[in-house]
């Protein structure tokens, strides 16, 4: 049995039950049988079995007061994955579906993610169960301060340096800084996607929708391609699907569709810049649901309950959630032409839908190099606070503008070394783990 799969089947036996860390291991694992044959050390320092294996997994209880005066309890985790190359980074996801299977996918995609930036950050993710959808603001403050009531003691500057994800934004970060600093007397750069004028950076909430669309502009420029007059079907409109359509309409393209997790809005005339205004408005402000566009853009459809996949579209962002394009979504994704795919949610294509897409030569720019964005401005934001400066926007978009162009130029070169040219999920999968497999190799057994 080859090394890759012996190392895969022991992730198995260890967690059963975790079958989306099990996707997200394999989706790596099944790509990296050629750097054993020119690496043959990396299996003697048995680097996949300590890869697949977090450093440290936190688990904590999150009991906290609803506005009625009832007690809650939810459970809260931090899965400090891999430091070999920096601190442990990765965001934290508030949802109901959370649990440690889903959070050591999340922090397993993170520790190649993160290397691909070129920044010295590490792997690691976490959460909590906990659905900040219909709690009032005070009750998401309770909330959060309750989680940092146990996390604080496990993250810090230079130690764990955890950021957004799905359901915890600009409004969360705020409450569990807050909390933080009270507890440890420390104003530092301990978590990433704070507000402008207390830490944050600019551009770090448009960073991995931004990113996702230079990516996507790379790979359309491979192939003498741009975005212009292309007609783009986005999933999800929270923070990454937002500010992926503006950029897509930045370069001329037209968005045709934005969804939430009870359906999807198609607007065959294009969310323009004024609708999307309107839809940020919506979300971050007023906590609404997309359904709500089609009564005040009455040209539009809301399709319950679906994804955008069978619309007619050039170019598909999946920008949502984990296996959001599934085998039937890939199938109309090839019916009608689709040209490239650039993923800005984590995982959200099925292995089943990625072999139908790749088969049908698609261009596909996997997550842990399009979505790198995010976590490459947070590395940034870092840097600002640990040097008290602030940068430009301009200085900050054109960085990520440089790391975007260079893990899709990464990619590509390290697919092309491996005899795999233009396959940029192999390329992103080798170029990631080469460098941290050398980092941990230089480290000893640790
Ligand atoms: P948000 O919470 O801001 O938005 C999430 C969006 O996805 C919402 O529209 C939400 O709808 C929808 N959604 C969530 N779960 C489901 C589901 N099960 N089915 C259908 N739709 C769903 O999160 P982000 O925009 O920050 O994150 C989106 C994706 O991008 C995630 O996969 C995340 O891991 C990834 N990502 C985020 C980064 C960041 O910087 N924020 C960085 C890199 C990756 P509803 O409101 O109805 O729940």
């Amino acid at each position: 049995m080859s090394y890759v799969k012996e190392a895969f089947d022991k992730v198995k036996l260890r967690d059963p039950e975790q079958p989306e860390f099990h996707q997200a291991v394999w989706e790596v694992l099944e790509t990296l049988e050629p750097v054993f044959e020119s690496h043959p050390e990396f299996k003697d320092a048995k680097i996949l079995e300590r890869l697949t294996e977090p450093e440290r997994i936190i688990t904590f209880r999150v009991p906290w007061v609803d506005d009625k005066g009832q007690v809650q309890v939810n459970r809260g985790m931090r899965v400090e994955f891999n430091s070999a190359i920096g601190p442990y980074k990765g965001g934290l996801r508030f949802h109901p579906s959370v649990n440690l299977g889903i959070i050591k996918f999340l922090g397993f995609e993170q520790i190649l993610k993160n290397a691909l930036t070129t920044r010295p950050i590490g792997g690691g993710k976490g959460g909590s169960d906990f659905d900040p959808k219909g709690k009032s603001d005070m009750e998401v403050m309770r909330f959060c301060q309750s989680f940092m009531n146990e996390l604080f003691r496990h993250i810090g500057a230079n130690v764990d340096v955890p950021a957004g994800d799905i359901g915890v934004g600009g409004r969360e970060i705020g409450y569990m800084f807050g909390q933080y600093k009270k507890l440890t007397r420390k104003w530092e750069g301990v978590l990433t996607g704070k507000g402008y004028g207390w830490g944050g950076s600019l551009i770090r909430p448009e960073a991995t929708g931004y990113g996702q669309v230079y990516f996507l502009r790379e790979m359309l420029a491979s192939k003498g391609d741009s975005i212009e007059g292309k007609k783009c079907a986005i999933s999800g409109s929270g923070n990454v699907a937002q500010y992926c359509a503006k950029k897509v309409l930045s370069y001329g393209g037209k968005v045709i569709t934005m969804s939430d997790s009870g359906g999807y809005i198609f607007d065959k005339d294009g969310i323009d810049e004024d609708k999307l205004a309107w839809i940020m408005d919506l979300k971050n402000n007023r906590r609404g649901r997309i359904k709500e566009y089609v009564s005040e853009y009455t040209g539009a459809v809301y399709h319950e309950g679906k994804r955008p996949w069978g619309e007619n579209c050039d170019i598909a962002l999946p920008s949502a959630t984990q296996n959001e394009i599934e085998e039937k979504g890939a199938k109309n994704l090839v019916k009608n032409g689709c040209l490239a795919i650039s993923e800005g949610a984590n995982m959200p294509t099925s292995p089943a839908a990625y072999g139908i897409l790749s088969k049908a030569g698609i261009l596909f720019g996997p997550a842990k190099a399009a979505n790198a964005g995010g976590v490459a401005v947070s590395a940034l934001e870092m840097s600002q606070n640990a040097a008290f400066d602030e940068w430009t926007s301009e200085k900050v978009d054109s960085k990520l503008d440089k790391i975007m162009t260079g893990i899709h130029q990464q990619c590509s070169d390290a697919a092309e070394e491996y005899n795999q040219k233009g396959d940029l999920v192999v390329g992103a999968n080798i170029a990631g783990f080469i460098k941290v497999a050398n980092a941990m190799m230089s480290q000893g057994v640790v």
